[in-house]
């Protein structure tokens, strides 16, 4: 395995791939890697000749500074964890490499179709934006034949997809699904900033949201929404930023059952905002 930090660098190793006709998979992250990233990169490694991953915690995305701060960061963690999954190529940059002062001031322009409207583009005005900024930065520089993205950030997942139709990008991208710890958490970066008495709280984020499949189609999704609401508020600590019951394709919230129907839901737990989500139908 090698670590790249330079765009220079990695145009040489992406070339010399491409020249033994190598197929290549890639899997974005920002880091602090935990089994929902490593399951990612062991299915690119099953699946390609050569798995790069990029570990880059993207200042674009962010809309609350704060966060951006604390973000977790462990690059050598992440280098022994990504060793024993078999990735070959770490691309580590500066943030100076991937952006100039322009594009770290400016929200990039794309015509997400509404997707960005609603939810975490609601909550996080600007963060689609440098999403597709830096996923469509680092597509042109790896790549990749296939790239794999996580259903735990249902609604980035959306826009890939959009983003690579509307781009013409040439990859495929692999939808996974979302690995939970045991108590049925989804695994995240940002649940090491909870503590132990957060961490028993936020279990039952899961907890609500597997139990709400029980009352469809008896509720209807609006009922269903409020019964949620009030479930997960009532738990101390817990508040819930938005759960709406989508159409998966469009994101468009429901009034009647409909297939595919997704449930997605922002909740702070203290600090720190934790996103999850669960299909109904
Ligand atoms: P992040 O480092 O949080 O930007 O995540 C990098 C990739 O890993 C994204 O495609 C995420 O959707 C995916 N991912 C993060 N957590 C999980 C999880 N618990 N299960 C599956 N995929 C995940």
């Amino acid at each position: 395995m090698i670590i790249v930090q330079s765009i220079s660098k990695l145009n040489a190793e992406i070339e010399a791939l491409k020249s033994a006709r190598k197929t290549i998979g890639f899997v974005p992250t920002m880091g602090a890697l935990h089994k929902g990233h490593i399951e990612l990169v062991s299915r690119s490694v099953k699946e390609n000749n050569c798995s790069v991953v990029s570990i880059f915690v993207n200042p674009t995305q962010f809309n609350n500074p704060v966060d951006l701060e604390k973000y977790p960061r462990d690059l050598n963690r992440d280098i022994e964890l990504l060793d024993k999954a078999g990735c070959d190529i770490i691309f580590a940059p500066e943030a100076k490499e991937m952006y100039n002062s322009e594009e770290l001031n400016n929200n990039f322009e794309f015509d997400f179709g509404g997707l960005d409207k609603v939810m975490e583009g609601q909550f996080r005005p600007g963060h689609f934006n440098g999403v597709v900024q830096i996923v469509s930065k680092l597509f042109k520089l790896v790549q990749p034949d296939k790239a794999y993205f996580g259903e735990k950030d249902f609604q980035q997942l959306s826009i890939i997809h959009r983003m690579v139709d509307v781009l013409n990008f040439r990859v495929e991208i692999i939808d996974c699904p979302i690995v939970r710890e045991e108590s049925g958490l989804a695994m995240s970066s940002r649940n090491e900033r909870l503590t132990a008495t957060q961490r028993k709280k936020a279990v039952e984020i899961s907890k609500v949201l597997f139990e709400s499949r029980n009352f469809v189609p008896k509720l209807s999704p609006g009922e269903l929404k409020n019964w949620v609401l009030e479930k997960i508020n009532a738990v101390d600590e817990l508040e819930v930023e938005y759960f709406e019951i989508v159409y998966a394709t469009t994101l468009q919230t429901i009034d009647k059952w409909t297939t595919p129907a997704v449930g997605c839901v922002a909740v702070f737990c203290g600090e720190v905002r934790l996103i999850d989500n669960i299909r109904y139908k």
